[in-house]
């Protein structure tokens, strides 16, 4: 995860909260191949017996007694940070992206506009040899470009052509929601220009994280010196390179300042914005950019505008001029640049931050990068092949189900007044379903796909992306876009579209199966639409209206009672020390561990009332199980992940998920119902005094 040079430099969603972390955010660091024999898919279950290991005491330690079978039949891969039943089902559908890559990657078939692009990209990306020998000559112009330019008055420009093709230069500036009118586009500008993973990374004084920050001037040394730099002054280049970006850090809002929506929250028009900017002019970036010249925008972070203002007022233009080189080297140092600088990306950003022992083989790395870059173009293929309409119809059915369920628990709420509950499900109602796949697909006719021509395809797929960001300024918002990709192995809830979204990639098992019981879809994959719909009510949603504006529907003692019954969870995940020295931090993990377990509970709650409907029988075991523990036991397997420390230290640092284990078992803990299904004793590990519970 966080391999940045796969970010976009700015999110058009500004807060839609992810399943999972990593594989959403960068697909490209911790997978492995299944073990596959050609054409046979692996057996995954969404229920399977065969993992539980029945020598642990599931009173004890749940996690293990669910997963341990599958640790042991999954070690840890040498070219994975972490190894999960999400990364199970990664691969495998990386696996069927691979073989219509490789069908459209034939070009004597008569092919479509799409298979076309998507067969073209792919193959430019495996052609090593020609990456190779290609050099730098591509970048050459634009490396060019920066060493010309003479003062900070040509930066506008400058920065402008830099943030069309894909550069995290300084700032980021796209579209976004308004936050008073969802229903309107705006311009959004944020903070942006970092390196490393988070801001906090270049503000942490532990040993460890000095080592890292020494580490990552050696990385940003060793690219500069692939590109040619002396030995001197590539060293010198790269203290530039971290004093400047600590400064643009030490402006920023940390992640945990982030998560509430109300400190990204300050309007303003563009031109009063351009008046605000004393030594960049804003109207020439417009200009060049092709964005709005006028019209309303946000602000994200005022005091790190006015730090980059002075900044490019204080700072010798040749040393922003080697922070732009950086940038532009950094952003390109995947599979577009020779490997010697892919494979130095690698060494700093999946093996000395994750702890990843190899590089992923070529193809699975660049099968990730078309379906990043084309995936609604790709997603089609795929979604014609592995998503029947009879499996979009179920997981819809079971979405129902649950926002039914959820509309009698806010009834049975003992803490919520009667006002607040009718906002509470004037809001449940309003939410949104979105299932498998995009009802319109993205028209990808513009970009040009030349084979043979990997860091121009980047290029032009990034302007691509950008003409397209920007053209939805001052617009009615599109509701039925999608902020993933079809194949994608994740879910997110979106609070300013109020919708829900499950991609096509993660219907599929181990998490969700139409062979599978209602026990099993109900634990695993029940609990995934749960968690998504608490989103819309957790810490950050909760102050999203029902139209997706941030306004509050809350009275004052509802809200004080919310947060009074939260601070429960955040005291309950400060208190886990999740490597030696590391705590989780229970501010920013609140938002997705009340999904967790507001989701479960939902989940549980429409599993009985339809086990009941059915007139299942309760006692009756199958595979050793009564229906009650098949549902937990589901549940815990869909997290069953091996995982490295050094990739544990980073996600427990700045990740808003807790680590696996603990999305089991410190959850499980708050569910007494949990307990009673196994006969736990009071207490044990597993059955705690004073459980939290929020929704
Ligand atoms: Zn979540």
């Amino acid at each position: 995860m966080f391999h940045s040079a796969d970010l976009p430099h700015r999110r058009s969603t500004v807060l839609a909260a992810i399943l999972t972390a990593g594989l959403a955010i960068a697909p490209a660091v911790c997978q492995t191949a299944p073990p596959a024999s050609a054409g046979t898919a692996p057996d995954l279950r969404v229920f399977d017996p065969s993992l539980v290991d029945r020598t642990v005491d599931p009173c004890e330690n749940f996690y293990r007694y669910s997963c341990n079978g599958w640790f042991k039949r999954n070690p840890l891969p040498a070219d994975q940070a972490s190894y999960g039943r999400f990364t199970e089902l990664f691969e495998l559908n990386r696996l069927h992206l691979k073989q219509i890559l490789e069908g459209a990657a034939q070009p004597s078939t008569a092919r479509s506009a799409n298979e076309q692009k998507i067969g073209d990209e792919y193959a430019s990306c495996m052609d090593t040899d020609a990456v190779n020998k290609q050099g730098l000559t591509s970048l050459q112009p634009e490396l060019e470009r920066i060493a010309a330019i003479k003062s900070a008055a040509e930066l506008p420009a400058l920065i402008a052509h830099l943030h069309t093709i894909g550069v995290n230069a300084f700032f980021g500036m796209g579209s976004s929601q308004d936050f008073a009118d969802s229903s309107q586009v705006i311009s959004y500008y944020d903070a942006g220009g970092l390196g490393l993973p988070e801001r906090d990374y270049y503000t942490r004084t532990d040993a460890k994280s000095v080592e890292q920050r020494q580490q990552y001037v050696t990385h940003v040394k060793n690219i500069f010196v692939l590109a040619h730099e002396t030995e001197a002054q590539a060293s010198k280049d790269a203290d530039t390179v971290l004093a400047l970006e600590t400064r643009l850090a030490k402006a920023s809002l940390t992640i945990t300042e982030q998560r509430d929506p109300q400190n990204l929250n300050h309007p303003t028009d563009v031109a009063s914005f351009g008046k605000e900017l004393k030594h960049f002019s804003i109207p020439e970036y417009v200009a060049a950019v092709h964005g709005p010249s006028a019209g309303k925008m946000n602000e994200a972070q005022p005091k790190f505008f006015a730090e980059f203002d002075t900044l490019v007022a204080d700072t010798p233009i040749e040393a922003v001029k080697v922070y732009l080189r950086w940038q532009l080297l950094h952003a390109y140092a995947g599979t577009s640049l020779p490997e010697s600088f892919d494979h130095e990306s690698w060494n700093f950003y999946s093996h000395i931050l994750n702890g990843a022992e190899k590089q992923q083989e070529r193809w699975k790395r660049c099968t990730s990068r078309v379906d990043r870059e084309l995936g609604e173009a790709l997603g089609q293929v795929y979604v014609a092949k592995y998503f029947p309409p009879s499996e979009k119809q179920r997981t819809l059915d079971m979405t129902l189900a649950i926002e039914q369920t959820m509309d009698k628990d806010i009834d049975s709420l003992d803490w919520m007044s009667a006002d607040t509950k009718v906002k509470a499900k004037e809001k449940l109602h309003a939410v949104m379903n979105k299932i498998g796949y995009p009802d319109k697909w993205r028209d990808y006719s513009t970009v040009k796909i030349v084979r043979g021509d990997a860091l121009g395809n980047q290029m032009r797929v990034h302007a691509f992306d950008e003409a397209r960001d920007l053209a939805k300024i001052g617009k009615p918002v599109d509701k039925g876009e999608w902020q993933m990709t079809p194949p994608t192995v994740n879910a997110y809830y979106d609070p300013q579209m109020n919708n829900v979204n499950f991609p096509a990639g993660y219907l599929q098992p181990p998490f969700f199966s139409g062979k599978e019981d209602d026990a099993a879809n109900y634990g695993d994959m029940g609990s995934t639409i749960g968690h998504e719909l608490t989103h819309g009510f957790d810490d950050e949603g909760r102050q999203f209206d029902k139209d997706g504006n941030l306004a509050n529907w809350w009275s004052k003692d509802d809200e004080a009672k919310f947060t009074e019954k939260s601070d429960c969870m955040v005291k309950q995940y400060d208190a886990i020390e999740a490597v030696p020295g590391v705590h989780l931090n229970g501010k920013l993990t609140l938002g997705e561990n009340l999904a967790d377990l507001g989701g479960l509970w939902l989940a549980w709650l429409a599993w009985l009332d339809k086990a009941q409907a059915a007139h299942v029988d309760m006692t009756a075991k199958m595979d050793g199980y009564t229906p009650e523990q098949r549902f937990w036991i589901a549940y815990a397997q869909q997290w069953c992940t091996q995982t490295r420390p050094e990739q544990l230290r980073t996600q427990a640092q700045s990740d808003p998920h807790a680590p696996d284990e603990y999305r089991t078992n410190t959850v499980l803990q708050d569910l007494p119902e949990f307990g009673k299904s196994f006969n736990c004793k009071k207490p044990s590990p597993m059955v705690i005094a004073n459980p939290c519970r929020v929704w």
